[in-house]
């Protein structure tokens, strides 16, 4: 969408630039940049290798991280278009906003929170500003990708105050109790609208939950009924891809329909003043409901299934070898991560494990643990 053609409140081209300064990009804009910087990183195809909620190696149709993050910028990018806000920095934020996770998914990433309880804790969001402002070596005159502000204000989602203070602007709307750009809470938004959906996928796909199981909860329950009702000899499988799918439209209307009103209601005339407002990309208070039984029946039967805490229970185990064995003989880090300063080397540890994919981990552990492999 062209600048013209924005809602007045949108984030127009980065009015807060880049911590390193650059000449403007020809034939695309800045934001459109930041996207493409972050496609041809190496923490982005590594997130084809690391695990949503199955780990990569339990089957090739699940979502990895790769494919959330993808469809994350598909959802956000629908509802941006729908809002007149800026499509470019909704897909640079959904494409990056999973670039810190660590493997094994969030068992992965609290075991690593739990071995760097000493050394000021792991975030993965945090830590996904960290891939793009310090750990990516890929340019000659500036560490990290050098984003613009908008975009690294959109990764960083959530943060704890103490970590704020110490982020300088992007990290002060956390003190100020302000918001980000509404394209930072589109790309919020479209982020649980996807995973929501396709765990439900994903879990119907895995037998970790079945059709019967999902006709308690409401919001899935409507669709099935309609589907049904109307294609009485469908087999299961489209039976469950056209309830997903109605599922999403339903909640993307209903986002871009409460969030219009909302912005009615406050009628911000610039960015400025949807940095003051309280959030306004929002679900009406009854699909929010809804919405909150589904995250509930998730949270329940699938993230806490036996066959998930297994691998959970797994990772934790190797995250923790990993990150012991390290502290304890540095002299086996790579030696890019060992570092000369002994307080950094619990840090350099944390990033050299974030940054590892599932089956890496797998080897790396097996490679300090098991002789015969090296
Ligand atoms: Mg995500």
């Amino acid at each position: 969408m062209s600048e013209q053609l924005l809602a007045t409140y949108a984030a127009k081209e980065s009015l807060l630039g880049r911590n390193f300064e650059e000449e403007k990009p020809q034939g695309r804009s800045d934001f459109q940049r930041d996207r493409d910087r972050i496609i041809h990183s190496g923490a982005f195809r590594r997130l084809e290798y690391k695990t949503q909620v199955f780990v990569n190696h339990e089957g090739d149709l699940f979502r990895t991280r790769l494919t959330h993050s993808i469809e994350v910028a598909q959802i956000g990018r629908s509802i941006a278009r729908r809002l007149r806000l800026n499509e470019d920095l909704v897909e640079a934020i959904s494409l990056a906003h999973d670039l810190g996770h660590t493997p094994f998914g969030h068992a992965g990433q609290d075991a690593l929170n739990t071995c760097m309880q000493e050394h000021g804790g792991f975030e993965h969001n945090l830590q996904s500003l960290r891939v793009v402002d310090l750990l990516e070596e890929r340019y000659a005159a500036f560490e990290g990708l050098n984003l613009c502000f908008e975009t690294r204000e959109g990764i960083l989602k959530h943060c704890s105050l103490e970590n704020a203070k110490k982020l300088g602007a992007v990290g002060e709307r956390f003190i100020l109790g302000r918001s980000p750009s509404l394209e930072a809470q589109v790309a919020n938004l479209a982020d649980e609208i996807a995973y929501n959906n396709h765990d439900v996928d994903d879990g119907l796909r895995s037998g970790l939950i079945t059709l019967e199981h999902m006709s308690s909860v409401r919001l899935f329950a409507q669709h099935l009924d309609a589907v049904r009702a109307t294609y009485p000899q469908l087999a299961d499988r489209r039976v469950v891809h056209e309830t997903v799918r109605r599922m999403i439209n339903a909640l993307v209307t209903d986002l871009v329909a409460q969030t219009k009103s909302n912005i009615q209601r406050y009628s911000p005339r610039d960015i400025e003043d949807i940095r003051q407002a309280p959030s306004l990309v929002s679900f009406s208070a009854e699909m929010h409901e809804l919405n909150r039984e589904l995250k509930q029946f998730l949270r329940t039967q699938m993230y806490r299934h036996y066959k998930v805490m297994r691998m959970s229970a797994k990772a934790h185990r190797i995250i923790n070898e990993l990150f012991q064995a390290f502290m304890a003989d540095p002299r086996m880090l790579p030696p890019q991560f060992n570092p000369d300063i002994e307080s950094e080397r619990a840090r350099s540890v944390s990033d050299y494990i974030a940054g590892m994919t599932d089956r890496y981990a797998i080897g790396e552990h097996r490679r300090l643990f098991f002789v015969g492999d090296v």
